[in-house]
């Protein structure tokens, strides 16, 4: 997961962007009615923000017994999303947020659409509310859809909001196949509290990050594989080992939690691979 910076662009003016270029007259009245609304949940939402507390947000299948949720979704389809729309250099501006364009829900894929961090379809109000856009790969978006957070544990880390960058929390131990392989899992952080270590896990296992980063490492260790043939030959395996580890530390000062990191991390620490494993 990687943090970014929260979008500053105020959520009435994107709205009223957005439903600019409506033409049925009924439908831009009652479009133009709610967007004291929209502004007002836009201010509950940060609220629930700072005490991490979206799971009570209210769901909806309207905002004020006006618009329909169907109404709202094609404003965020529409007029944000679509190539043209009024919206559209908004859901830009979010969609490029992202340093290097790396999805910060996975901190792996490119960057190609925006998530909805709670779902248009249970929360219309939102629907084009900046701080609720988070730039995501297609895979972390798809996986997400419809979820909505049940309880306090159950919500995924906000890019916007959860700092986790600070303490290592992600890391690997080495299969001893042919060739290597990995699981990846969660630690508990003791600095943090049970509520967040339960978030990154959920976070973690709801995103599917273990068959994606273990998918990885394949490639990238057979890249490598003829330094560690060397390094072994000319001086055994504590040279592989130091090798290792100063890639891990690289790694790990370029982003804690990245799988290379974990990878390099488990890499070092198994006599295995360390002493030729690598040439299985
Ligand atoms: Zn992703």
């Amino acid at each position: 997961m990687r943090i970014l910076s929260k979008p500053t662009l105020d959520p009435k003016t994107v709205y009223l962007a957005c439903i600019s270029r409506v033409r049925r007259r009924q439908l831009k009245t009652d479009l133009e009615s709610v967007a004291d609304t929209i502004e007002a949940d836009a201010l509950d939402y940060e609220n629930y923000a700072q005490s991490t507390e979206w799971h009570l947000f209210d769901e909806s299948d309207d905002v004020d017994n006006t618009v329909s949720r169907a109404e709202m979704e094609k404003v965020y389809t529409n007029r944000m999303a679509k190539k043209e729309a009024p919206g559209r250099k908004y859901y830009d501006e979010i969609k490029e947020s992202s340093p290097y364009n790396i999805c910060p829900l996975c901190a792996h894929r490119t960057v190609e659409q925006v998530d909805h961090y709670l779902p248009k379809s249970k929360f219309p109000s939102l629907v084009v509310l900046p701080i609720n856009l988070v730039p995501s790969c297609e895979k972390c978006n798809k996986i997400k859809l419809d979820d909505a957070p049940n309880n306090a544990e159950e919500q995924t880390l906000h890019p916007y909001y959860d700092d986790v960058t600070r303490h290592q929390w992600l890391f690997a131990e080495v299969v001893e196949t042919s060739p290597a392989s990995f699981q990846f899992f969660v630690r508990d952080v003791v600095e943090y509290d049970d509520e967040l270590n339960r978030r990154i896990s959920y976070h973690f296992n709801a995103l599917e990050l273990n068959v994606l980063y273990a998918s990885q490492t394949g490639a990238f260790v057979s890249d490598i594989r003829y330094r560690l043939v060397d390094l072994h030959a000319q001086a055994g395996m504590a040279e592989v080992r130091n090798y290792l580890q100063e890639e891990e530390v690289t790694r790990g000062r370029n982003n804690i939690n990245s799988w290379q990191r974990a990878m390099f991390q488990a890499l070092a620490q198994s006599d295995w691979f360390c002493d030729g494993g690598f040439n299985v």
